[in-house]
């Protein structure tokens, strides 16, 4: 298994914030980056020691890039696995195809979850109008149609309720593969974000509460308000699916804490995750130095919290508000660079620490 030690060099597949975040923390750790991505000018470009501009599909760019690096990683998960391939043929991807092929397809992704015992939602496949009709018998409503590949942020869903029109939904479907999940009646959404190297180590980082604005993250809370027992529950089952995945890498696990404290996985991020940001202020390791750690085959660092904090995403104009928030010494703000603050758009966080005897509050 390599080992890449400071000095090497990392390629980042992706170029956005978490790309951004993992190339700085890679450079304090004495590495240097070669971001690849689509954007010009992009959060991590601007970061990093190098940058390619280019279309996930372009070979000829992807071989110098391969060329150019010890390793690759990449910060967003739907990466084409075609892409990945072509590239392990020259270099190490980590995490790769494997943990792609069965992340990038919701079916794919709770089919194995379930698979190694651990709980989800109910689901049904759905390819046509028959089977969305089959599913919503058999999974009853409420339930939220999905589609299989590519939804992010609550895009690709529609809710679906005994007065839902079913023609009318399919036809918006527009034919693509998805799945039917029945509601969870939630208490809290919380993540648990591990990391695994290629010795097979593992180190998780506490379960916190992630709390949604418009389907987007808005604050997370560390940790979570959870019994301990629940919490030991939470990380046991993240590290038996990154260990059962073969992960390498770092992968954030969404789950949902039901009225009676069962833990349903409803999503894997296989890369770090908008949920850990708080990690940078609030643990030894960030999520960030230990996606290097585990890419690099480096040994884990310590992942415990010396506080606790509250994490608040600046979406779109929210991020209008930096002066204001600067004014309090406190709030550790991250801005990320981007130039336009279009709706929905994740600009920057704001992060604030607290001891470890104070409840984190939104
Ligand atoms: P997803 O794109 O699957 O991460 O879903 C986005 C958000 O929609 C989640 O964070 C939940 O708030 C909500 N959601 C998704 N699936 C379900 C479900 N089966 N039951 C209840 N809420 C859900």
């Amino acid at each position: 298994m390599t080992t890449v030690a400071p000095g090497g060099h990392i390629g980042i597949l992706g170029d956005g914030q978490l790309g951004r975040m993992m190339a700085i923390a890679a450079a304090e750790m004495g590495y240097f980056v070669h971001v690849f991505g689509p954007e010009e000018d992009s959060p991590a470009a601007q970061v990093s020691h190098r940058s390619t501009v280019a279309s996930y599909s372009d070979q000829e760019a992807l071989t110098a890039f391969a060329k150019s690096v010890d390793v690759v990683t990449l910060e967003f998960e739907n990466i084409p696995t075609d892409t990945v391939e072509f590239l392990s043929k020259v270099v190490p991807v980590r995490p790769g195809a494997k943990v792609l092929e069965i992340t990038q397809d919701r079916l794919f992704e709770k089919s194995f979850i379930n698979n190694i015992g651990i709980g989800t939602a109910t689901f049904a496949n759905v390819e046509s109008m028959e089977e969305l009709i089959q599913a919503v018998k058999q999974i009853k409503a409420p339930a939220i149609l999905k589609t299989r590949r590519l939804g992010y942020d609550g895009k690709g869903q529609v809710k679906i309720t005994g007065a839902s029109d079913l023609d009318k939904v399919w036809a918006e479907m527009k034919d693509t593969p998805s799945i039917l999940e029945g509601r969870v009646n939630f208490k809290m959404e919380v993540s648990v974000i591990v990391a695994r190297n290629p010795a097979g180590e593992t180190a998780a980082f506490c379960p916190v509460e992630n709390r949604h604005k418009n389907h987007i993250l808005d604050v997370t809370l560390a940790p979570a308000d959870i019994p301990d027992w629940l919490a030991e529950k939470a990380i046991e089952m993240a590290e038996r699916i990154a260990t059962k995945i073969e992960l390498i890498g770092l992968m954030a696990v969404e789950m949902f804490v039901t009225q009676d404290n069962q833990i349903l996985v409803n999503e894997l991020a296989p890369r770090p995750h908008n949920s850990g940001h708080w990690t940078i202020e609030g643990c030894a390791t960030s999520q960030y130095r230990q996606a290097i750690r585990a890419v690099c085959g480096l040994p884990l660092g310590d992942p415990a919290r010396h506080s606790n904090a509250v994490m608040k995403n600046l979406i779109g104009d929210e991020i209008e508000a930096w002066g204001t928030l600067l004014e309090d010494p406190e709030n550790s703000l991250h801005l990320y660079g981007k130039k336009e603050a279009r709706e929905g758009r994740k600009m920057g966080h704001v992060t604030r620490l607290m001891p470890l005897t104070q409840k984190p509050k939104a």
